[in-house]
C-alpha cells in the first residue's frame, strides 16, 4: 500500500491531491513535475464506491434500528464523517493509469 508515483519520473503524488480529486467525481491527478496525467482505474473506483454504498446501508440499519436519531441531524453528519474517513484510505490502495 503506497501512494502513487508517477510512472515517468517517479515523483510522489501528495495524499492531499489524490483525496481532493476524489471528491471531485475522481478528476484526472496531474504530476507537478513532468505534467503526466492519470486517471483512476475503474476497479479502484468500483471498490470505492461499494464501501462507501455498504457504509451506507449499515448506518441506513442502525438509523432504522435507533428511530430517536435523526438523519437529517446526527445520521447525516455520520454519514459525511464515514465518507471521509473511507475515502482518507483511498489515495493507499487507488491504482491510477496514465492517460494518452
Ligand atoms: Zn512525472
Amino acid at each position: 500500500m503506497a501512494i502513487k508515483k508517477c510512472e515517468n519520473c517517479r515523483h510522489q503524488f501528495k495524499w492531499s491531491q489524490i483525496f481532493g480529486s476524489i471528491f471531485a467525481f475522481h478528476a484526472l491527478i496531474k504530476c507537478n513535475a513532468c505534467g503526466q496525467e492519470y486517471k483512476v482505474s475503474s476497479s479502484s473506483r468500483l471498490i470505492h464506491e461499494l464501501i462507501v454504498i455498504a457504509a451506507i446501508l449499515m448506518l441506513s440499519l442502525f438509523l432504522s434500528s435507533n428511530p430517536q436519531i435523526s438523519f437529517w441531524g446526527t445520521g447525516f453528519g455520520i454519514l459525511i464523517a464515514i465518507i471521509i474517513l473511507i475515502s482518507s484510505f483511498f489515495p493507499f490502495y487507488a491504482k491510477y493509469q496514465p492517460v494518452e
